[in-house]
């Protein structure tokens, strides 16, 4: 497999190349304290069946009762993905047969889902971006878990997640390498983390994947998919779409077809396997719920959701790159996830009180420092920045110390690694080390003049024309002082001199 010149992903085959075809259906668990239909709480790890409500469990005669947060929290995401919010939308019951499932349908939307078509923009290496189509975002609640490792001779059902809420966002079938699905997914997970709709926490199950994967000839028409259900990292993902892919290229090549099925992706072998033909599973008998009230709300309802929108990772990317000036690969990083985000302009509020400079003239500086310092002496002690010994009001400190020369790049690193492990002020590590810069002209002359006069051989050499030698008596100048003499001051006085 290998990239073309058009950037392509395409894989090689026998008989020619072969493009992948790849839609996602991400399953994301609103946050919320209850469930979408009971009052039952959502609590992740709790004992096996102690979150279950009447409803939950379906015992006869109980009534599902809508919650709203969980609409709110929907619509919001709809917004963020830039997607028409369908003021009129249904619940549908999706009929089917299983021992986690005791109401023996799912309560979904079907025919009116609450969200229709929209689009986000995903980052790709190498500064490409693209735009990825949303199909639709519905509501419905999660099922129960069987549980097959507990007990010699049955399998037992846990029902603290029947019910639960969860947002399922059908992508278009855009994406044409493992590459572009692995980004869209962790887009969708930052997105979810940013507006707050769901924790985006795929260890937990809170986020999975249902990954639809198939191959064709660069111009034909879709090929024959599979899905790949319930993936739950974004490493999985790539995996499984490379994985499959190939078995189905393969297929074709031996003249063979496509069976669309269903399929599951085992994480310790990398291989996908069927688990179903779609033929089996299809009919759900959709219907109306007749428990439930369509849901229907106002522009009001959709403005005040939208003005409960923090700033976005796009408008945050545009603002870093376009008002401070920042690397993009930077400002991606950045935005990446929200807590590094806030934390930049956290630190960059700081910096602009403690230094007074205007924030474009420091932030580039300012974001290298937090990508490569910060986020190296963090990673060293096994830290994040949520747990960081560090806050951004004294990470401001160090930083301005270098900002105005009082130390150097190299000091600033040992002083880091001091706050990081004991969390001290920077100006007291840096008297208590002597780790002041020297800038004084007149001190660094002095020292300069005492090096040439002890090293005629190099001043002759480098007034030949060996200019080499420069770095020669930087070295001897920063040896002089041990290490705190300002570099630049250094070579300014140094060529001055050197030149006779
Ligand atoms: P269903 O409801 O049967 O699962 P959908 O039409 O809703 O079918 O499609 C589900 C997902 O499959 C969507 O994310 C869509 O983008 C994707 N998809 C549809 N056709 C293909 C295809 N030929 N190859 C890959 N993905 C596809
Ligand atoms: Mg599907």
């Amino acid at each position: 497999m290998n990239k073309d010149m058009s950037n392509k992903y395409i894989i090689k085959g026998a008989t020619g190349d072969w493009e992948i075809v790849v839609g996602l259906e991400i399953h994301a668990q609103v946050t919320s304290n209850a469930k979408l239909f009971s009052g039952a709480s959502t609590e992740f790890g709790s004992e096996p069946n102690s979150n279950v409500s009447l409803v939950d469990a379906a015992f006869p005669g109980m009534l599902p009762v809508i919650n709203g947060e969980c609409v709110r929290q929907a619509v919001r995401t709809g917004l963020a993905l830039g997607a028409e919010i369908n003021k009129f939308s249904r619940f549908d019951r999706k009929n089917y047969f299983y021992a986690d499932l005791p109401q023996g349908y799912q309560i979904s939307q079907f025919a009116h889902p609450i969200v229709g078509e929209g689009e986000v923009v995903v980052e790709l290496e190498g500064g490409i971006t693209k735009t990825i189509g949303i199909e639709r975002l519905h509501l419905e609640q999660d099922a129960g878990k069987s549980i097959h490792d507990q007990h010699p001779s049955f399998t037992l059902v846990d029902l603290n997640r029947s019910g639960v809420a969860l947002m399922e966002i059908v992508s278009k079938p855009d994406m044409r390498s493992p590459e572009e699905a692995g980004a869209y997914l962790r887009k969708i997970r930052t997105l979810l983390r940013y507006i707050g709709s769901c924790d985006g926490n795929m260890e937990q199950g809170s986020m999975r994947a249902d990954v639809n994967v198939s191959v064709r000839r660069s111009g034909e028409p879709f090929g024959t998919r599979c899905e790949i259900k319930n993936v739950n990292s974004v490493r999985f993902v790539m995996q499984a779409i490379d994985y499959e892919a190939r078995r189905q290229v393969d297929i074709l090549e031996d003249g063979g077809t496509i069976d669309q099925e269903t399929r599951l992706f085992d994480p310790g072998k990398g291989e996908t396997r069927s688990m179903r033909s779609k033929e089996e599973a299809h009919d759900y008998r959709y219907f109306p719920d007749p428990d439930l009230l369509p849901l229907e709300f106002d522009d009001a309802f959709i403005d005040e959701a939208r003005e409960s929108l923090p700033e976005l990772p796009d408008a945050k990317l545009a603002r870093f790159v376009g008002e401070w000036g920042l690397p993009a690969y930077n400002a991606a990083t950045l935005v990446g996830e929200k807590e590094s985000a806030l934390w930049f302009e956290d630190l960059m509020g700081h910096l602009v009180k403690q230094t007074g400079k205007p924030a474009e003239a420091i932030a580039s500086r300012a974001s290298n420092w937090m990508l490569s310092d910060l986020f190296g002496h963090l990673n060293k002690v096994g830290k994040s920045l949520t747990d960081s010994p560090v806050s951004a009001e004294q990470g401001a400190k160090l930083l301005a110390l270098v900002l105005d020369d009082t130390i150097s790049g190299s000091a600033a690193k040992d002083v880091l690694d001091d706050m990081i492990e004991t969390g001290r002020d920077p100006a007291v590590i840096v008297e208590e080390k002597g780790l002041k810069q020297v800038s004084d002209t007149g001190a660094l002359e002095a020292m300069v003049d005492k090096i040439m006069e002890a090293n005629p051989a190099q001043v002759a050499q480098f007034r030949e024309g060996k200019t080499k030698v420069l770095g020669f008596f930087v070295g001897q100048v920063m040896k002089e002082s041990r290490g705190q003499a300002n570099p630049a001051v250094v070579n300014k006085i140094l060529a001055e001199k050197l030149k006779g």
